[in-house]
């Protein structure tokens, strides 16, 4: 099979239908062998109902229900483990994303070999509420990442397909799946302007004020993981033998002091409590370091969710 194209979605009833007959039109027209997987996100609105009918109209159609909303990273992940196609694109439900696309990114990730291709919606058809923090979320990704990229957290995206078996998105990671691309090893990452629509139905979802807490913090985790993931002794181990080297070569210079140079109070003395509380923390630092590399060997569990239905 050609292409898969995963849609995550929550509560876009109205959008599907037309979503799912042009995505077919542009697949047909290019010959593409295609399927295409809606990935459910706990809709409370009729879209399962609706993904049904479109199932029984086109056998390329592929549905996937959570039980409950678990949140688009959620949704990408399960549709990513889903796929078949040589090519996977990644749509959003909304019609804000245009299916005319495909051909290209298509043809972006067979001919020019890239890993992954980003969308970049250059000109953007969203209230400025959106579009001034994106900028700046865009400068810091850019900046913390190495990723030359304009819109890391556009929802089309290509991706060769055992790119997306080898990824692990959660949390709000979707926003910097890029990110975690370059740090899996895939760092042909490209990018192509594309077309962006205004909403047509429905609201966003992405609206509120967590984003700007947990985007950060998400960002902070990928970073972290990527670099300490699979070492985590190295960062804590280092820092903590660190702050207990220190803090032991302060406490022996008060010793001396005291013993041998017959200095009294050094309890009193700044120092005395800073090379106390760097033992402690040095210590504290090694132990994490342990403990983390311990769960290390044991973690396989972080991404199960309970699926409803599938067809
Ligand atoms: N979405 C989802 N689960 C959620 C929130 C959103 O699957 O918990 C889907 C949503 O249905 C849409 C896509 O993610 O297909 C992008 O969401 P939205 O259009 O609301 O974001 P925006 O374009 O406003 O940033
Ligand atoms: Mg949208």
């Amino acid at each position: 099979m050609d292409l898969s194209v995963v849609i995550p979605l929550k509560n876009e009833a109205e959008s599907l239908p037309e979503l799912a007959t042009w995505i077919q039109r542009v697949c047909e027209t290019n010959r593409l062998t295609y399927e295409i997987v809606m990935v459910d996100d706990g809709s409370t609105d009729d879209s399962w109902k609706v993904i049904e009918g479109l199932k029984n109209a086109n056998p390329a159609v592929r549905g996937i229900r959570f039980r409950r909303n678990y949140g688009k990273s959620a949704a990408l992940h399960t549709g990513f483990q889903a796929t078949e196609g040589e090519v996977v694109i990644t749509m959003d439900a909304d019609l804000q994303d245009s299916p005319d696309e495909i051909p290209e990114l298509v043809r972006m990730i067979r001919e020019e070999r890239y890993d992954l291709v980003s969308g970049w919606k250059k000109k953007r058809h969203d209230p400025l509420s959106k579009t001034i923090p994106t900028k700046l979320f865009n400068a810091v990704t850019r900046w913390m990442s190495g990723i030359r990229l304009h819109d890391f957290n556009c929802g089309l995206k290509a991706y060769r397909g055992d790119v997306v078996k080898a990824i692990e998105v959660y949390g709000e990671m979707h926003r910097y799946i890029p990110v975690i691309a370059k740090w899996a090893g895939f760092s042909r990452i490209g990018e192509k302007v594309v077309e962006h629509r205004a909403r047509k139905y429905g609201y966003t979802k992405f609206g509120g004020l967590e984003r700007f807490i947990n985007g950060p913090l998400d960002l902070m985790s990928i970073s972290f993981v990527g670099r300490f993931g699979k070492r985590p002794m190295h960062f804590f181990g280092t820092l903590g033998v660190l702050s207990f080297l220190i803090g032991f070569v302060i406490l022996v210079y008060l010793s001396i002091a005291k013993t041998v140079y017959k200095e009294y109070g050094i309890a009193d003395r700044p120092l005395f409590y800073f090379g106390i509380l760097a033992l402690i923390v040095g210590t504290q630092l090694f132990l994490t370091g342990f403990i983390a590399e311990m769960i290390n060997r044991n973690s396989a569990t972080r991404n199960t969710y309970l699926i409803e239905k599938e067809i």
